[in-house]
């Protein structure tokens, strides 16, 4: 039998059961085929793209160092290849939520390896919990996270790593000369450098994972979020881990797990309800009367609010691929209540800009903050983005980092450019002429907020 291995975003050789299939079932294996399907990029996604090209550029280096050489196939023209080669069953990762469009999804995927005939076998690869296995006492899938968590949080436990060789398994590979096209060399990530900076943070910025992750001057979480979107290491990996480890630091290792457990539960949820990815979990919201207008949603894009704590995260979003998780709150509700934005528009924009996007986490963290979502903020429970700025970034270390026209004003001025805007002018900026005013009044969006909601209750 001639079987096609497709490392679709499981861009590791460690820990990797799509490796660890071939070893179990080699008897029957003639042939394999390592098949890289390659995903497309707009140009809103440049860095993304450069960001996915440069990890995966690394990964077919290492794969070349084993002697093993995947062939690299556009997306449109993956079945055909694996037909052409004869290939009749195919094994893959069933549970990846962080490609760049829905086309590449597990489901879409199979249907047409079906269509031809081709078998498919799917296995788990960047998730801990099936789910399947994760249905309350009803057999419904659970819709609060705090119920899902005290259920499912015992059933963690250090689990078996996989025993394949990879030097056998390169020996059943068919070899192809191909080679990512380009110099990618300066993005992504390496599977070797992932593994240093996760063990760096279990060694030293866990234990204070609390504190930290609410500090945004700098990155100071582990940036796992990344290295799970490419599949780069794998969450059984990291549990061990963090299981291994966990009487160092009860507090802030729980904290932590929870958090990945609510990575779990997001999953969950998007297998169960895949159309939430375009639609309001709750009903009864599916009738708001969300605002389109462009000219806000652009500012709001391009970080010219006014609002300096929106336009720094904004600003961290285009420079970097990535935003803390507290300003990802804050931005996606500015967005969706301050300025009453469709929150399927701020999903968009993410997808095309975040480097660890992810389907599940970022839709559900969407409705999360448009209040739409299951277990999702209430609506009159809108945060107040001054409130945010002086409580978060009281300094303003985190504005002045990413909005560096207001570099030489005082920090306590720069929370509500509104109210201060004369002593932003003694110092030297002036409003709507060096920078944007605040395009909207809190304390009217909020009245707005309220009675559209109310309306639908
Ligand atoms: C509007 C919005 C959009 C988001 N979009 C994404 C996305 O596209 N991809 C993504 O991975 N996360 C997303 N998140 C969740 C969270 O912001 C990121 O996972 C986190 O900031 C990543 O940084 P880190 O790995 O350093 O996190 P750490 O604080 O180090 O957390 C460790 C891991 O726990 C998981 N995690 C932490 N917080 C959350 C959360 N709120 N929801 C789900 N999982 C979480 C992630 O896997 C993360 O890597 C979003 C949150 C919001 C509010």
């Amino acid at each position: 039998m001639k079987v096609g291995v497709i490392l679709n975003r499981v861009f590791r050789l460690e820990n990797n059961p799509l490796f660890e299939y071939i070893s179990q079932n080699k008897e029957d294996i003639d042939q394999c085929y390592f098949i890289i399907p390659q995903e497309k990029f707009d140009k809103e996604a440049e860095m993304k793209a450069n960001y996915y090209y440069g990890t995966l550029q690394k990964f077919v280096d290492t794969l070349h160092d084993y002697d093993i050489q995947p062939f690299l196939v556009d997306y449109d023209e993956l079945t055909h290849f694996c037909k052409d080669k004869g290939i009749s069953e195919v094994v893959l990762a069933g549970d990846i939520m962080s490609y760049h469009e829905e086309k590449y999804d597990i489901l879409q995927q199979s249907a047409s390896f079906k269509n031809e005939g081709i078998s498919v076998v799917s296995v788990r690869a960047n998730h801990y919990f099936k789910p399947s296995k994760t249905r309350n006492n009803k057999g419904e899938p659970y819709k609060v996270f705090t119920s899902f968590y005290k259920k499912w949080r015992p059933y963690l436990m250090k689990r078996s790593v996989f025993s394949y060789d990879i030097k056998d398994i390169a020996k059943m590979g068919v070899k192809s000369q191909q080679k990512v096209k380009g110099d990618y060399s300066q993005y992504g990530i390496s599977e070797a450098d992932a593994q240093y900076r996760w063990s760096d943070f279990l060694d030293k910025d866990i234990e204070n994972y609390n504190t930290n992750r609410e500090y945004l001057p700098e990155v100071l979480t582990s940036q796992l979020s990344i290295y799970l979107a490419y599949g780069v290491l794998d969450i059984i990996q990291i549990f061990n881990d963090l299981l291994e480890n966990y009487d160092k630091d009860e507090q802030n290792y729980e904290s932590f797990i929870r958090e990945l457990i609510f990575r779990e539960f997001y999953y969950v949820l998007m297998t169960y309800y895949p159309e939430t990815a375009h639609q309001s979990f709750k009903d009864k919201y599916r009738d708001l009367q969300w605002s389109y207008n462009k000219e806000n949603f652009n500012l709001w894009k391009e970080g010219k609010t006014g609002f300096l704590i929106i336009d720094a995260a904004m600003g961290e979003l285009n420079t970097t691929g990535y935003m803390h998780n507290r300003m990802r709150m804050v931005v996606s509700q500015f967005l969706t209540k301050d300025l009453f934005i469709d929150w399927t528009w701020g999903e968009e924009y993410f997808r095309q800009k975040l480097i660890d996007y992810d389907s599940a986490s970022n839709v559900h963290g969407w409705q999360w903050s448009a209040s739409t979502g299951t277990d999702a903020v209430p609506y009159f429970r809108m945060f107040n983005p001054v409130r945010q700025s002086e409580r978060f970034d009281k300094d303003a270390l985190y504005i002045k980092k990413f909005v560096q026209t207001l570099n030489d004003i005082d920090a306590k001025y720069l929370h509500d450019t509104h109210k201060y805007e004369r002593q932003i002018k003694e110092q030297g900026i002036e409003l709507g002429k060096d920078y944007p005013k605040q395009i909207v009044n809190h304390s009217e969006s909020r009245t707005h907020v309220m009675s559209e909601f109310k309306a639908l209750e």
